[in-house]
């Protein structure tokens, strides 16, 4: 169900060896910096800075002959000095379900080479979540995830990270100009109302430009999704949770999966280096939480590895004290993966002791598996893609 994307749809073409930087992902003190580049006297560069923070990231244009406020020498100067970077989108996927899935590809890195990534935006009654990556590939190896598997790993920048909510946005028709001229818009007035970082990568070993990305993502001047509304996913580096509450200040997931250190020594191998005890107490730790303010601990149910009723019960022993949620996830399969997805009683099992014991544990229901977009299917598409279809997109069918 691949939707190829017409020309006249996509955003503007790549070229090649471009040597102008990005704009985007700079933080609001980078951006006035950057100006100096484009000749914009000191004095200037705080106001310019602003000005063009508010197109790029309230507005959403992607070229500065779009900033009618600043002068069209000054537009020029930009123009030759950066660009307002959005990655190249190699196929649009939309699942029966209206699961979206994308297939970006990143400018090159500094050895020339294109990654590329995958996007999921998931809409739901009462929200729309969007799920980006944090790095192309990951260094954990997980057993149950096919990311896991794919050897080439390099972190995103911020720019990278803000982008992809970025392209989300203009594809899906989320920017405020297009809500205002939508004639049925969307409960709460926009489509994307939350983001996760549960992609591809481990958000914690990139922790710099995921910080820098959600402050921008953040910014109540630009996209203006607030930090409750932004969760970052970790498979548990214990190290960087106290910094992640106190810097990045979103909400935290954990990926817990197994409630004995044998059991998610297998699954997770970080617990070899960080059990679940040194989780668990960095957890506890986390600034501001209560019980408007959990932790989500999501648990992947794989049968007969941890679905049992013994596993259920200690997970309730070990979550006591924590404000949390638990977060249960069908075992979504892959190609040769060794799992198998724990039968539905079994699921209803499991939740049904969490919930006599207070916890609310919705199971997730999964989305997109038509379109391998579900939790834990991301792994670059571009091994699978056939060259038909890509040929078909270099001609621009
Ligand atoms: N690296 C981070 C974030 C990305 S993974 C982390 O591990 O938390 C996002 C979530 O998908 C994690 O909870 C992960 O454990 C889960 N996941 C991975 N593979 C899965 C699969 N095949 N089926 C269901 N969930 C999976
Ligand atoms: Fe990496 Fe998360 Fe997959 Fe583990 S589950 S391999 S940490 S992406």
């Amino acid at each position: 169900m691949t939707t190829l994307l017409k020309t006249a749809d996509a955003p503007p073409r790549y070229i090649p060896n471009d040597p102008r930087p990005s704009l985007i992902g700079l933080t609001r003190e980078a951006l006035a910096d950057a100006l100096s580049r484009a000749g914009v006297p000191e004095k200037q560069r705080r106001m310019r800075a602003g000005q063009i923070w508010h197109w790029i990231y309230h507005r959403g244009v992607q070229s500065f002959g779009e900033m009618t406020n600043i002068a069209k020498d000054l537009r020029q100067r930009l123009e030759d000095a950066f660009v307002i970077g959005r990655p190249e989108i190699v196929t649009e996927q939309v699942s029966t379900d209206g699961t979206r899935k994308w297939l970006l590809r990143l400018s090159p890195d500094e050895r020339g080479a294109r990654h590329e990534v995958e996007m999921v935006y998931i809409p739901e009654e009462d929200r729309g979540t969007l799920c980006i990556s944090s790095q192309v590939g990951c260094t954990l190896t997980c057993t149950f995830c096919h990311t896991g598997t794919q050897k080439l790993v390099r972190n995103l920048s911020s720019g990278e990270i803000v982008a992809q909510v970025m392209t989300a946005r203009d594809r899906i028709r989320d920017w405020p100009a297009d809500i205002e001229a939508n004639p049925s818009p969307p409960l709460g007035g926009r489509y994307i109302t939350n983001v996760v970082l549960m992609g591809m990568g481990e958000p914690l070993y990139n922790f710099d430009s995921v910080k820098d990305a959600m402050e921008i993502v953040s910014d109540g001047e630009g996209i203006s999704l607030s930090k409750r509304r932004i969760t970052l996913s970790t498979s548990g580096v214990v190290p960087e949770i106290p910094r992640a509450g106190e810097e990045i200040g979103t909400m935290l997931a954990i990926s817990l999966h197994g409630t004995t250190d044998e059991i998610r020594d297998r699954l997770v191998p970080l617990n070899k280096k960080y059990p679940i005890k040194e989780l668990l107490e960095a957890c506890r730790n986390y600034p501001g939480l209560s019980n408007a303010r959990r932790i989500t601990f999501e648990y992947v149910m794989l049968k007969g590895v941890n679905d049992s009723a013994a596993d259920a019960k200690r997970l309730v022993q070990l979550l006591k004290g924590i404000p949390a949620k638990v977060n249960l996830i069908p075992f979504n399969p892959w190609p040769g993966t060794q799992y198998e997805c724990s039968d539905w009683d079994t699921i209803e099992n499991f939740a049904e002791i969490l919930n006599r014991a207070g916890y609310a544990s919705p199971v997730r229901t999964p989305r997109g598996r038509d379109i391998m977009a579900a939790c834990g299917q991301l792994k670059s598409e571009s091994q699978k893609l056939r060259a038909k279809e890509r040929l078909a997109l270099e001609a621009g069918a």
